[in-house]
């Protein structure tokens, strides 16, 4: 059996080092290392890909919402809804840029923010809500998109752990995830479901006048060369990452399909287990890319798993261990800890196994075998 990883880049590597190899040679050949043939490509495919009409290339996932916050002209004092369970990013722009972060409890089964706490969380000052498609699952955007046109408010989608995911509206319209918000953001971290080799990052949007906004915004404001309009970042995605990203794109629906395969075979071994309660889906099968394949641990000791996880060579992660809302950089009166019930307590119960497309038969068995002995 292979040696387990949480994610396995190399064996990944393996199966597109030929057309890699050749792309990134190709880059070092022609010194087009800024804005090349490459991620000019990659934008287009990627629009394609996802359906929408614009895609602007960043640096990273947090660029990317920090990026559109400051595309949709968001301003100090301006209040921003977004879920108290996810990594820190997505509230730390929020906050970096002077606006009011406001977190609000998430769903116990799909851990994706509520709709009903959003609702409450309105303000007069309220301005946007920044749904995240956790560990991969479509966010309740029927839902989220209704309350947002109700009160005039921007839908920010953090896309990091969602690309490819597909929402299916009660209409059955069908939008990739990042296209359904008035703008999308996405990271290309190594072990994201589409990552490159190093750092790069992309925002979406279907809205013409706001994709110009943010293109001069990624590039120090500027419209016209050294004429600067706006305030403005230095964000780019360099022509190396574009090659891999190139390559990642064309095989994504493949990745994410062995991704689900995976989920399947890990819930068929561990669903029936009376202190293990296996990821909930609450749409259909593209409604899911298993970004992360996320357990709760109910009526067992979650940290002790963990230690015996370890101690059997099994890599597995906590996400998240803390709620944003405790958080020494994001603490703020306005909280009550009766409105974090369910946060509160999935940090105690959560355990995320390996999870990537190269995952076999014999690993998943190996992992769900070492759970159940020492659960029983
Ligand atoms: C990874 C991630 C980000 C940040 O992406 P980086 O490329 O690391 O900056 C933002 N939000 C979520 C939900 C993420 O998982």
């Amino acid at each position: 059996m292979r040696k387990i990883q949480m994610v396995d880049l190399q064996t990944q590597y393996q199966f597109i080092k030929p057309q890699v190899d050749a792309g990134m040679q190709e880059v070092l050949s022609s010194a087009q290392f800024i804005n090349g043939p490459a991620v000019r490509n990659f934008q287009a495919d990627l629009e394609a890909y996802l359906g929408v009409k614009h895609v602007i290339p960043c640096a990273n996932g947090t660029d990317a919402l920090q990026v559109a916050m400051m595309g949709l002209g968001l301003k100090p004092g301006d209040e921003v809804i977004t879920a108290d369970f996810t990594f820190a990013a997505t509230v730390e722009v929020i906050a970096l840029l002077g606006l009011t972060p406001v977190l609000v409890d998430v769903l116990p089964d799909t851990f994706n923010i509520d709709p009903d706490a959003i609702e409450k969380a309105i303000t007069p000052n309220t301005k946007a809500i920044v749904p995240v498609h956790l560990f991969g699952q479509v966010a309740d955007m029927d839902r989220i998109m209704d309350i947002a046109q109700k009160h005039n408010l921007f839908v920010i989608e953090d896309n990091a752990q969602g690309i490819g995911a597909t929402h299916t509206d009660a209409a059955g319209t069908k939008v990739k995830t990042g296209g359904i918000g008035h703008v999308g953001s996405t990271s290309f971290f190594p072990s994201k479901n589409l990552g490159c080799y190093g750092d790069g990052g992309a925002i979406f949007t279907n809205d013409d006048d706001l994709a110009h906004t943010i293109r001069g915004v990624v590039n120090h404001g500027m419209y016209k060369r050294y004429h600067h309009d706006v305030v403005g970042v230095n964000s780019r995605l360099d022509s190396l990452q574009a090659v891999v990203l190139n390559e990642k794109l064309k095989l994504l629906d493949f990745y994410n399909e062995c991704r689900k395969c995976a989920a399947i075979r890990y819930s068929q071994l561990l669903q029936d287990h009376p202190n293990i309660e296996t990821p909930v889906t609450s749409g259909d099968c593209d409604s899911h890319v298993y970004h992360q394949y996320t357990l709760k641990i109910v009526g067992a000791d979650r940290d002790a798993l963990v230690q015996h996880l370890q101690q059997n060579d099994i890599p597995c992660g906590v996400y998240y261990p803390i709620p944003l809302h405790l958080q020494k950089a994001y603490v703020d009166t306005r909280y009550k800890e009766a409105d974090f019930t369910v946060t509160n307590q999935l940090i105690d119960e959560v355990v995320s196994l390996p999870m990537h497309s190269e995952l076999d038969e014999d690993q998943i068995q190996f992992i769900c075998k070492t759970i159940l002995a020492f659960l029983d």
